[in-house]
Order: C-alpha cells, then sequence, then structure tokens
C-alpha cells in the first residue's frame, strides 16, 4: 500500500528557520543566508520522509513565515498599503506578516487567525475592491523543481481555491462567490504549469470542507471544481480535507472528476459511515488519514488495520493510499532527541518522524494481515505494537483525584454573589479611575530573562541566584508601570518560560519534552506539555512573586494564572480519558491556587483563557455537547470559591466569539480582555448589540507586530469602543501580553496607551 503525507513540520528540528529569519529581521543576517537555510529545511525534511519510503511526499508545505499568505501572494492578493510600500516581494511578505514601520511608511500586518481547531495561526487575506486575481508567483513550481533536481519526485500542496475563498477578507463590497471565476483560472493555470513540470500528483488543501455549509456554498464548491477539473491533462488532482468529517459535501465530491480524495479518519469519525452509506467512487483513490496529524500518541495497529479492513469493503486495496489525518505541522519532530523523558515513556510516542516509520509499517501490516491465518506468524512490528498497548494504564489513576472530580456538585461551579452585585463591592474596593489601563501578563522575555532561566536549568547558578534575578527585574516591572501611570500591575511572568508550561511544571500529572517545539506562528513556537496522568497542584505556581510585586506598589497587582480550558488545549491530551475530566481534574488543581493567592492577599486574579474559542468544535451541532458543556463549567469552577470583593479577570486571544457571547457571560468573570486590535474592533458592535454585560478589556494595539501605534490611533481605538460600550465597564489595554515584544517596543507602546486613556478620560 502506498503511503502520503499531508504536510511536514518546516521550522527545523532547532528551530533553524525561526533563529535564521530573526537574525534577518534584526538585520544581522543577509537575505541570502535565510534562503539557504530555508532551502537546506526543505531538501533535510524531503530526504527524511524519502528514507521513511513515503510515497506522496509533499512539497510547498514549507513556508517562510504562513503557507495561506504564500497563497495570498501567489495569487497577487496584495493590499495596496503594502504595495504601495515600493519593498522587493520579500520584504512586502515580511510587511503583511509582521507589519512595517520605516522609511517607507507605517503600516500594520494583516489579521491573523487561529487555522481551524488548532493552535496555528494564519494570515488573512485580505482582497481589495480592484485587485486582481492573478498567477503572481512561482513558489510552488520552485519548490517542485528545487525537489526535482535532489531526485525526489513531489506532490506539491496548496490551500485548495475553495478554502482561500472562504478564507479571504473582502474589503469592497464583493464576496466569495464573485471571484470563482477568476480563482478557477489561477488554478487550472496552476495545474497546467504543474503537468508540464511533470508532477504526478497535485494536493488541494480543502479544510474548509469539513464545516457546516450551507447549499450555496456546496454550489460555489461544485462551480469551481468544474471548472478548475474541466481543462485537466495527465496531472491528478487530490482534494484534501482534515480536521473533521465532510458529511455536507460527500456526495458532491464523488461526482467531482477528481483523482483522489483525502478523508480523516481519526477527528472525523463521521466520515466511515458516509461511505458506508454512500459508497465510493470507481475512478478515485482514497487517500484515508488514519495516522494522527494532532496526537503525540503511538498508533494503535491493531485498531488501523480494522480500520482498513472496514474500508476495504468498499475501496479496494489498490485505490487506497495511507496517510496521516493533516499535516504533521501540529506535532513536534522526533522523539529521538528526547533525553530526559525515559524509554518507558518514550516508546508510547510518536512525533512527526516516528509517525513517518508508522506509515510505512502499517501500510506493510496492511497488505500482509490478509495473508495471515495463524496468530503465531504475526509479524513482529505488530506483535510489538500490542505489546505496548497491553502495558495498559501508563500512570496509575489517582484517587484523591478521582474522589474530587466524582464528587462535585452544581453549587461548585456557582459563584456569589451575582456579577452586578460584585461590581458594585468591586468598584468600592479599588476607586480606579474610569478607563483604567493595565497589561495582560508578560513583560519582555529578553536573551537575559532566558539566560538566566537556563543557567538555573543547568545547574549553573544556584536557587537563590536564580530567584533574586527575578525578583530585580519583578522590581524593575513594577517600577516602569509606576512610571507609566499604569492603574493595575501585573508582575511581568519573567519565571515563565511558557504559560502552560510554566503551569504543568508545578502540576503532577504533567510531562514535558526537551524538543518538543510546535510552530504557533510565524517564527513563534510552543512546547506543549503532555498529559500523562491524573491532575492535582503539586505546589504553589506563582504566589511568592505576585506577592513579592504586591510588597511593592500601593497599586493593585493582577495575580496572573492560566485556565484550566486553555492548558488542555495547549497540552498533548490523554486519549484514555475524556476531556471534560481532564479539564476538571486540572480546573481544581488552578482552583487551589487562586484560593491561595487570595488567601495571600492578591486582590485581582486574571486566569487567562487564551485558548478558549480553538478548540470550539467546527461543526455548530457539535459546539455544546462536546465542548462548551465542559469547558465553561471547568472556568467556573476555578474561581467559584473567591470572595466577592476579589476580582476576577480572564484574557482571550482572538476576538472571534461573537456567536459564544453568552457562553463567554457565562464564565461569570469580573472583566475580559481580549485581542481586537488585528481584526478592526469588529466585536465591539457585537457586544453593544448583545447588550453584554460583563466589564471588558478590548485589545487596543496589537502585540503580535513590532510597530509603535501613536497615541492619536489609540485615542481613536478608545473613543471607538467608547462610544458603543458604557465607559465604566471599559478597560484599556495592549491585546496580549508582551512577552515577545523588546524594551524599546514596549515602553514606546504602553506611554502611548497611558497618555491615549488620560485624554480620552478629559473627553467624556
Ligand atoms: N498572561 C499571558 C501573557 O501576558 C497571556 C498570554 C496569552 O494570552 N497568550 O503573556
Ligand atoms: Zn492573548
Amino acid at each position: 500500500m502506498q503511503t502520503s503525507v499531508i504536510g511536514y513540520p518546516r521550522i527545523g528540528v532547532n528551530r533553524e528557520l525561526k533563529f535564521a529569519s530573526e537574525r534577518y529581521f534584526r538585520g544581522e543576517g543577509s537575505k541570502e543566508q535565510l534562503l539557504q537555510e530555508a532551502a537546506r529545511l526543505r531538501l533535510t525534511h524531503w530526504q527524511v520522509q524519502k528514507q521513511h519510503g513515503i510515497t506522496y511526499i509533499p512539497s510547498n508545505d514549507f513556508s517562510l513565515y504562513d503557507g495561506v499568505l504564500d497563497t495570498a501572494c501567489l495569487l497577487n492578493i496584495i493590499p495596496a498599503r503594502y504595495r504601495d510600500l515600493g519593498l522587493d516581494s520579500l520584504e512586502t511578505y515580511y510587511a503583511m506578516a509582521r507589519g512595517y514601520q520605516g522609511k517607507r511608511g507605517d503600516v500594520k500586518a494583516l489579521a491573523m487567525k487561529k487555522w481551524y481547531n488548532t493552535n496555528y495561526h494564519y494570515l488573512v487575506p485580505e482582497l481589495e475592491e480592484g485587485v486582481e486575481i492573478r498567477l503572481a508567483g512561482t513558489k510552488p513550481f520552485d519548490e517542485f523543481l528545487e525537489a526535482k533536481q535532489q531526485g525526489i519526485r513531489t506532490k506539491p500542496v496548496l490551500p485548495g481555491a475553495f478554502t482561500m475563498l472562504k478564507l479571504i477578507k473582502y474589503s469592497g463590497g464583493k464576496q466569495a462567490a464573485d471571484y470563482a471565476a477568476d480563482m478557477a483560472e489561477v488554478y487550472k493555470e496552476i495545474l497546467a504549469r504543474f503537468e508540464a513540470l511533470g508532477a504526478e500528483w497535485v494536493q488541494f488543501d480543502e479544510p474548509e470542507l469539513v464545516r457546516d455549509l450551507t447549499a450555496e456554498e456546496i454550489e460555489l464548491l461544485c462551480d469551481l471544481y468544474g471548472k478548475i477539473l474541466s481543462a485537466k491533462g495527465r496531472v491528478k488532482v487530490l482534494l484534501q480535507t482534515y480536521f473533521g468529517d465532510v458529511r455536507d459535501v460527500y456526495q458532491a465530491l464523488l461526482g467531482l472528476p477528481c483523482d483522489g480524495i483525502g478523508l480523516d479518519f481519526v477527528e472525523g469519525a463521521e466520515n466511515i459511515n458516509l461511505i458506508h452509506q454512500y459508497g465510493w467512487a470507481q475512478d478515485k483513490i482514497l487517500f484515508a488519514g488514519i495516522v494522527s496529524g494532532k496526537n503525540i500518541w503511538r498508533n494503535r495497529y491493531r485498531e488501523s488495520l480494522d480500520l482498513i479492513a472496514e474500508l476495504n469493503r468498499w475501496v479496494p486495496h489498490e485505490q487506497m493510499v495511507l496517510s496521516t489525518s493533516c499535516s504533521l505541522l501540529h506535532v513536534p519532530y522526533t522523539v529521538r532527541h528526547e533525553q530526559q523523558l525515559g524509554e518507558e515513556v518514550c516508546r508510547h510516542l510518536a512525533f512527526a518522524e516516528e509517525k513517518l516509520a508508522e506509515l510505512t509499517e502499517l501500510a506493510g501490516l496492511a497488505a500482509g494481515l490478509k495473508e495471515i491465518e495463524d496468530a503465531a506468524e504475526l509479524p513482529e512490528a505488530y506483535v510489538r505494537n500490542e505489546a505496548l498497548f497491553a502495558e495498559g494504564n501508563r500512570a496509575a489513576p489517582n484517587p484523591a483525584v478521582r474522589a474530587k472530580t466524582a464528587s462535585l456538585t452544581a453549587a461548585d461551579f456557582v459563584r456569589l454573589p451575582a456579577a452586578s452585585e460584585r461590581a458594585e463591592i468591586q468598584r468600592a474596593r479599588f476607586k480606579l479611575p474610569l478607563l483604567p489601563t493595565t497589561t495582560i501578563g508578560s513583560f519582555p522575555q529578553t536573551a537575559e530573562v532566558r539566560k538566566n532561566r537556563t543557567a538555573y536549568r543547568k545547574g549553573r547558578i544556584s536557587e537563590e541566584q536564580y530567584r533574586r534575578f527575578n525578583q530585580e527585574k519583578i522590581a524593575a516591572c513594577i517600577a516602569l508601570q509606576e512610571e507609566l501611570g499604569l492603574d493595575v500591575l501585573v508582575h511581568g511572568e519573567y519565571e515563565r518560560n511558557d504559560m502552560v508550561e510554566y503551569f504543568g511544571e508545578c502540576l503532577d500529572g504533567f510531562l514535558f519534552t526537551e524538543q518538543g517545539w510546535v510552530q504557533s506562528y510565524g517564527t513563534r513556537c510552543v512546547k506543549p506539555p503532555i498529559i500523562w496522568g491524573d491532575v492535582s497542584r503539586a505546589r504553589p505556581i506563582t504566589v511568592e512573586y505576585a506577592v513579592y510585586a504586591k510588597g511593592l506598589t500601593n497599586k493593585p497587582v493582577k495575580g496572573m494564572l492560566t485556565g484550566p480550558v486553555t492548558i488542555l488545549n495547549w497540552s498533548f491530551p490523554r486519549e484514555d480519558l475524556p476531556a471534560s475530566e481532564m479539564a476538571y481534574q486540572i480546573a481544581l488543581a488552578i482552583r487551589e491556587e487562586v484560593l491561595d493567592l487570595e488567601a495571600h492577599g492578591i486582590e485581582i486574579i486574571q486566569i487567562d483563557e487564551a485558548a478558549l474559542r480553538e478548540k470550539l468544535p467546527l461543526r455548530r451541532s457539535d459546539w455544546h455537547c462536546e465542548y462548551l458543556d465542559w469547558a465553561i463549567p471547568a472556568f467556573r469552577l476555578v474561581h467559584s470559591g473567591v470572595k466577592p470583593e476579589t476580582q476576577i479577570h480572564t484574557h482571550m486571544c482572538y476576538s472571534e466569539f461573537a456567536d459564544i457571547l453568552q457562553e463567554i457571560e457565562a464564565m461569570d468573570a469580573d472583566v475580559i480582555s481580549f485581542e481586537a486590535s488585528r481584526s478592526d474592533l469588529a466585536l465591539i458592535d457585537v457586544l453593544q448589540e448583545t447588550g453584554f454585560q460583563t466589564a471588558v478589556g478590548p485589545g487596543v494595539y496589537d502585540i503580535h507586530s513590532p510597530r509603535i501605534p501613536g497615541v492619536d490611533e489609540l485615542k481613536e481605538a478608545i473613543l471607538r469602543m467608547a462610544e458603543k460600550l458604557p465607559a465604566e465597564k471599559l478597560w484599556v489595554n495592549p491585546d496580549c501580553g508582551l512577552k515577545t515584544r523588546n524594551e524599546a517596543e514596549v515602553r514606546g507602546s504602553l506611554q502611548h496607551m497611558v497618555q491615549a486613556a488620560r485624554e480620552v478620560r478629559k473627553l467624556l
């Protein structure tokens, strides 16, 4: 059986792409050096897939920043404000990705959104009226040829025309359907080019097909592909879906003249039923996504082989290719470099490279197992895999934790008194000015901050030295915030490498990798912890630094915690427990920390739920039963035990929650801050229309960009908010933590923000 990989990680085992890009951004590395490093990474990734015997190796899955942005540029979808800077194509690309501030102008970056239900972010292409969609680049062809020259025939990959049309933001009056004909033309041209270059297959990624689709959308899809595939020559076209099932378009897909359809059998459990119900098409290859591209656990061969056998009832072996369930972008590179986890743990793990081995092994087994009649003849790979799963529970259950979650009652999820009453009590307590200013928590994680942490980890400095350094940073941070005139201060999060990993380290039940980096956006990577056993608080997490910071100022200091849903969503979860059980276990652990902070005199506590929206199921019918019904209660459980006068904040990255405002209100926080600047404060209108009650701090500027916003621009943003929402319920803050910015950028931006808030106060 043949094998296919949908996409491969690109940042490099040692994050080489990140470091090369950052050197280039700082002006320390040349463009040539950057591009050379990128080419080296591509080759390495192709080679490792080839060595593992993968049949269909992707190309053009590589990106210097983001694949959707690459495709927007390829299709000429570049707003005038970037074009007008008159930069070369690479610099224009980075201006769209990161914003530009320099001799030629001052423009913000494009909006950034989470990629479906993952923690990867893509840049939202923006199509202006009058911009013509046409083939304006050569990246996919160049990379195909680059691989070919190295003796590797690849399967070029691009986001499909339908998904692109759905992801684009239309700033003119037109809509997706108005561009269908132009889009189809370009994709036809792309296919023709690949045909001329000798490609056998081209993969169009269409994750948009796993969402709920209307009749018009299905019509658009059929219309598009009818056109794109009408003049197709020998080159074969794979329509690749992932992250769910294609229930709304399955029959339509079978009717399209494409050569292959990729279905996800890991997240799209319903796909198998569709095949049962409607059968398969004679003329198509099924790319069966069976090896998970999202989890980090070993594939259970017995189950996969059963699934393949089941599929074989409709799809013969020759018509089936074994595939990953989605791009491997969402998992780290390899378990090989993990020195500290130990063999007992590592043998249960499969990152990208190990998944390549699994694909080949499974394909071999699938081909061979048919003939085996006697269990004694079972292939070694199969026997080894079964033995691994027979080990049973990796970590013994913790009876105390299980007893706690089992005995939760409705009252544990309710904070009293009601929010409106608390608001009065808190107003009297804190006496904050109108439009109080604050930040989201972290201050710059400078090289010296990271150096201090590394030195401590490697045993080069004592714990005492390590803590003293952090205290000095906190003191400087508090002094800076006082100098800038912020109203509610933070300690700066210098002790944290990452908002989830740091918490995981203080909780029992979590494991950590050394090299398990996964790209989050552009050059930013995260290292998600692994939930291995039952979770409980091993020791106080933030109390010491919060109390230290509080002792340095008369202003309120906000305690800073990560919430249970985010910890769960940004970890690799177990597969032997329901998500609700894991969420409640984590919630009880964080609840202990909340009560501990309160007992130590911390009056305001922020519980970040940065990732709450991100795992919202892609289909509306699953929203409540599969997610919100435990996610919102998990958050409530964390803070329901605090006193009325303790102010609970939460922070959410990403503002796309217009459709779950009721649920967000039901989290029952006192204040919510969220990302808004990069989506044009669009949520404000919805908050106004729905009469949202909780106080809000919509981010007034974008921290993902190095750009320093001007006072007037900030004033305008605040005024726009104040026009729509009651001023006494508004906070002024950046749209996320400042850890990725440098000190000069932070000082400049916050100074402008405080000044803007002061000037607006006078106007109200
Ligand atoms: N408190 C965190 C910080 O400021 C929140 C980060 C986030 O929302 N991603 O860094
Ligand atoms: Zn955030």
